[in-house]
């Protein structure tokens, strides 16, 4: 029987790396925690110390399928995030985004639950404005490499906002930019964990482009604190707004920190650019400043300590990157 007082929270993607901080941070917050998850690109191991929590449940399920469960909230977070993961099998990148969101949906319209979409700062696709306001339509190429994943969240937007006008659904949607940190999947191909690695195991840095190209990081924690304070907003609020950290940084000066933070011997070595790789990408967080009262508290070198920190102790499992599969320019 459900406990009086105790939320019930669904999170998809709940076994993935902001997944699994997710679920965490909902138990320490008394919820009741369901996690669901088809292992893709998450792993138990990340939820491991929440197995035996009564309060926590763990569901093996592909959300491209309807569930059926009593909830009070659902995060959607669903769908692979690193480029290498989500080219993979790019069609079923798409399908996890559009159908999963209309389950999703369905599932909140049916037990009258809040919901909230992991959307992505790739809706801006290569920006021509900086830094990105929410207001920003983007500039995505529909038919590249990164397609699947920016226009399956795009279209995952449309349908929530179509759901709220039409249904009157209580959705939040936050634009989530570049986020790091401890149990970001090893061999992912994303910037932070793969030049971390490079740099413990004395590797050479593989630097794509001249490194000229800038992102934002934001400290998992920081992200979810903002993530829980969205889905806490007043009803009207919907969002879209930006989830992350306005300090912008240069992916080249990005991989000399790490270098020097991990004090390694690594050098840099230069690697074609992806196609369709964004120059430049900044969030305005004016909105999540204003309506849940957030800041980031974590700076870079902060994170950056606490991660390596991480895949350190992780070594002996932690072995040199297979060749990254994505699409070279
Ligand atoms: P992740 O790959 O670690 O987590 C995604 C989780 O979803 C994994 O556990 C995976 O197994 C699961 N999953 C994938 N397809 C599924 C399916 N069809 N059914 C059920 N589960 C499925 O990625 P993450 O970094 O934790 O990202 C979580 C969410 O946040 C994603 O929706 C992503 O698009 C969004 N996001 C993340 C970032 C970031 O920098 N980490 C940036 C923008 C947006
Ligand atoms: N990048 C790099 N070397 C790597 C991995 C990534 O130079 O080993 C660059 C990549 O080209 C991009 C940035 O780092 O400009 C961020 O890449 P990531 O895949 O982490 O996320 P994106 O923001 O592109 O989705």
């Amino acid at each position: 029987m459900q406990e009086l007082n105790r939320k019930r929270v669904l999170i998809t993607g709940g076994a993935g790396f902001l997944g699994s901080h997710l679920c965490e941070q909902l138990i320490e917050k008394q919820c009741e925690v369901l996690c669901v998850d088809n292992f893709f690109t998450g792993a138990k191991d990340n939820i491991k110390r929440l197995l035996e929590n009564p309060y926590f449940e763990l569901i093996r399920h592909d959300v491209t399928f309807p569930l059926y469960v009593e909830v009070d909230e659902i995060y959607n977070l669903a769908c692979p995030a690193s480029p290498v993961h989500y080219q993979f099998d790019p069609v079923q990148t798409t399908k996890t985004s559009v159908h999963g969101a209309i389950n999703m949906l369905g599932l909140a319209k049916r037990v009258k639950a809040k919901i909230f979409q992991a959307s992505t700062s790739e809706v801006y696709g290569d920006p021509t404005v900086h830094p990105q306001k929410e207001d920003y339509c983007g500039n995505v190429n529909p038919t590249g490499h990164r397609a699947c994943y920016d226009e399956g969240k795009r279209c995952a937007e449309t349908l929530f906002f179509d759901y709220y006008r039409q249904h009157g659904l209580r959705i939040k949607v936050g634009r989530i930019f570049n986020t790091y940190g401890p149990r970001m999947h090893p061999n992912d191909g994303r910037v932070v964990s793969n030049f971390i690695i490079q740099a413990l195991n004395n590797q050479p840095i593989t630097l794509y482009g001249d490194g000229s190209q800038t992102r934002s990081f934001c400290y998992v924690d920081d992200l979810v604190e903002l993530m829980i304070g969205v889905m806490g907003t007043e009803e009207t609020f919907t969002g879209p707004v930006n989830m992350g950290n306005p300090t912008e940084i240069s992916v080249k000066e990005l991989a000399e920190t790490i270098v020097e933070l991990a004090n390694s011997r690594s050098a840099i070595e230069h690697r074609p650019l992806p196609k369709d790789d964004p120059k430049r990408r900044k969030p305005d967080i004016s909105l999540a400043r204003s309506q849940v009262g957030w800041n980031p508290r974590t700076s870079l070198s902060d994170g950056l300590i606490k991660t390596i920190g991480y895949f350190a102790d992780r070594l002996g499992t932690v072995t040199a990157l297979p060749l990254r599969s994505r699409t070279q320019g």
